[in-house]
């Protein structure tokens, strides 16, 4: 990993864009010098290997952890004890359990739900109008801050593939008075921001490639 590398990435960004600095399969030691760096935000999509490196760098309070994996029901709890953010919430179901633990744990976890916009049968993701149907009851449960969407676009899109699904996801967010989209990666976050992404997600385009 350069540090140099995320400097030159961060200079290319807007600053009204985030950058979350997807951390997964690199060690806190890498973490640490990025968050050097001045990057406080930091995704991880497996609660097991993010727990332990949470554990190390308990004491770098001002890292904010986002949670942007599949999200298995029985580790909802964990999840929600220790993450600040929630990205992959992809159904109804997981949203309300949720809910009901966050208010257990007296915790308010930022929330953005996972859309699926086009047809991808290795994600998951509320269907658009299911998602406008269920909108309602959506905002009536309690303890969680809905910040906004989150999509993953399949692989092997055009650019131009890749644009017009973030702009749904915009269109989408925008229509139900969300501020956020999460979307963007490694090969395709130039779409993103252009679509009018507020969270890239970014891994080896910061950390380099995963072994
Ligand atoms: C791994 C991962 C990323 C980052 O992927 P890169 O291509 O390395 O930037 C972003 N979002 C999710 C949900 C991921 O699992």
């Amino acid at each position: 990993m350069n540090p140099a590398n995320y400097l030159k990435i961060k200079k290319k960004i807007p600053s009204n864009v985030n950058i979350l600095a997807v951390s997964k399969g690199f060690t806190s030691q890498e973490i640490k010098t990025i968050q050097n760096l001045g990057q406080n935000d930091f995704g991880e999509s497996k609660f097991q290997e993010a727990f332990e490196k949470q554990l190390i760098l308990k004491d770098l309070k001002q890292i904010n952890w986002h949670f942007i994996g599949r999200i298995q029901s029985n580790k909802i709890r964990k999840i929600v004890q220790n993450f600040k953010y929630i990205h992959s919430v992809d159904s109804f179901e997981k949203l309300q359990k949720i809910s009901n633990i966050a208010s257990d744990e007296k915790k308010n976890p930022l929330i953005m739900l996972q859309v699926k916009l086009i047809d991808d049968p290795s994600k998951g993701g509320f269907n658009p109008e299911l998602l406008i149907l269920k909108w309602r009851e959506i905002q009536d449960l309690k303890n969680i801050r809905l910040t906004g969407l989150m999509t993953i676009n399949p692989k092997g899109l055009s650019s131009k593939g890749n644009s017009e699904l973030f702009k749904k996801c915009r269109a989408l967010a925008d229509s139900l008075q969300l501020p956020d989209c999460s979307m963007g990666m490694t090969g395709d976050w130039e779409e993103a921001i252009e679509a009018g992404s507020t969270w890239l997600r970014l891994g080896s385009l910061i950390f380099g490639d995963r072994s």
